[in-house]
């Protein structure tokens, strides 16, 4: 009989950071390895930890990484010889291929540590998805090199890489290279490209981040179907304690109506860059009311590249939509192209559409400032509040934030930030959203429906609602709490 071991390295009792290493005999892959974001956050300050010569050591030492030999950077190990000596006490892991569920960076955003000899296995959608933002964002070194490394110990020529073994999978089809059968299935989420995961070997499925009341959620139907029966079954838990189910139809219905009753302002909508199918219904909803939507470039970006890639996601037609003209530069206005202040590419995005090449037009904030009715802004991030202030909406324009609530003191600070903002700009403000996670009600159906031996909560604050749960009689399924320094033999 083959022994299978399972080890929740990160991410059983927060959300965010999974790291789940599955071996049997001694092959192993890991479900996801993502930035635990809440740890990152209490740990990390100023800039000493985020310099390469020392960011391996910190995370280690903080724990914000796992303790484990044989899964990092052999050129990272070898810049500083406590790493090895920390390593060394922590277990040893045999590990090829790291599988991501979906291009969020607390499921895949440690993949830049790990050695290059292991793979990663993703769709060929979310890799669009997770180049595309990693280059639009703030993100940098190592926590960038995902699918290129760039050898910090060999000295290689300025600015050389070298690939990280990919393996791009297909729904239904079982990952090439990976040490057993394991098959992916999509499931919905707050963003496209979003997979669980069945290992037919160890007879467990994993859900990643997953909801049944969102435009996809017959994939959730699906994944279910596929996996029903299995003796272990990995489940995220970010809304256990939650029966709040607010669909994306209701989001839509609301926010017409937001925007409606301001018939003669300005109306701006806040969702995230990544959840293409809400950008895409909002763009529609604008071309109902009769205004002109404007998205931002980086969500521009996102939809150019993936139209690059052949990606089977719908995505919006860019005729008609307006892409929101950033003020950078020192000269020509604010809007020199050739200025340092647009980066490679917010550079790009907008030269494609000055040479014609790409469709959509640029807005600079000035032309929506004369004619503020006559737009329907859709942006991302609660900075964007900001160019809010270079437009100059008229008192009680509206904005209508559609994204998960602050949930934790950093968050929080941001979005008093914002408020601040939106109370000196005059704004009258409305919160609606349609959450990336399934509620209480819909993870026990998942769990009825799927019928395992033994759930195996993950992803979750609040693990003991699962045991609370069996307690009453609400889940037939045994629960497994999982620690990080265990391995669960199953
Ligand atoms: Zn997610």
């Amino acid at each position: 009989m083959p022994r299978v071991f399972l080890r929740v390295l990160d991410g059983a009792n927060s959300i965010g950071g999974n790291k789940i290493a599955l071996t049997i005999d001694d092959e192993g892959i890991f479900l996801d390895f993502g930035v635990n974001m809440k740890k990152k956050r209490e740990y990390i300050l100023g800039y000493r930890a985020l310099t390469v010569a020392n960011k391996l050591y910190y995370y280690l030492y903080s724990e914000i990484l796992p303790r484990a030999s044989g899964i990092y950077r052999r050129d990272l190990i070898e810049l500083d010889e406590r790493i090895r000596r920390i390593l060394d006490r922590g277990l040893s892991l045999e590990v090829s291929m790291a599988i991501i569920s979906h291009g969020h960076v607390d499921h895949y955003g440690a993949v830049g540590f790990l050695s290059e000899d292991i793979a990663i296995a993703v769709s060929n959608s979310m890799k669009t998805i997770m180049e595309s933002m990693i280059e639009s964002s703030s993100i940098s070194d190592v926590e960038g090199e995902i699918f290129t490394i760039k050898n910090r110990k060999e000295n290689l020529r300025r600015g050389e890489r070298k690939a990280r073994e990919l393996e791009v999978f297909e729904e239904g089809k079982r990952i090439r290279g990976a040490p057993f059968a394991v098959i992916p299935y999509p499931v919905d989420h707050s963003l496209p490209a979003s997979f669980g995961f069945l290992v037919e070997d160890a007879s467990l499925a994993y859900t990643g981040d997953i909801r049944k009341h969102g435009l996809l959620s017959g994939f959730t139907e699906r994944f279910i179907e596929k996996v029903s029966g299995v003796d272990y079954l990995l489940i995220e838990g970010t809304r256990i304690d939650s029966s709040i189910r607010i669909s994306e139809e209701e989001v839509s219905r609301e926010i017409r109506n937001y925007v409606k009753e301001k018939e003669d302002k300005l109306s701006c909508v806040i969702v995230s860059p990544t959840d293409v199918d809400r950008v895409r219904e909002l763009i529609e909803l604008s071309r109902e009311l009769g205004r002109k939507p404007v998205i931002s470039p980086r969500v521009t970006y996102l939809i150019d590249k993936l139209e690059e890639s052949g990606s089977k996601i719908t995505v919006p037609k860019l005729g008609d939509v307006g892409i929101y003209f950033e003020r950078r530069s020192l000269t020509e206005g604010g809007y020199d192209l050739k200025s340092i202040h647009y980066r490679k590419w917010l550079k790009n995005v907008y030269l494609d559409r000055v040479d014609g090449k790409r469709k959509g037009d640029l807005v600079k904030p000035e032309e929506i400032g004369r004619k503020q009715d006559k737009y329907l802004l859709i942006l991302n991030g609660l900075d964007y509040v900001l160019e809010l202030a270079q437009i100059g909406p008229t008192p009680g324009s509206r904005v209508i934030v559609s994204t998960s609530e602050p949930h934790d003191e950093e968050q929080e600070i941001e979005w008093s930030k914002f408020e601040k903002w939106v109370h000196l700009l005059r704004l009258d403000l409305r919160n609606v959203h349609s959450s990336g996670h399934a509620d209480r009600e819909s993870l026990i159906e998942i769990i009825e429906e799927i019928k395992p031996r033994k759930i195996i909560p993950i992803h979750t604050e609040n693990p003991y609602e699962f045991q609370r749960l069996r307690r009453i009689g609400e889940i037939r399924s045994e629960v497994i709490l999982p620690k990080p320094e265990e391995a669960i033999e199953l």
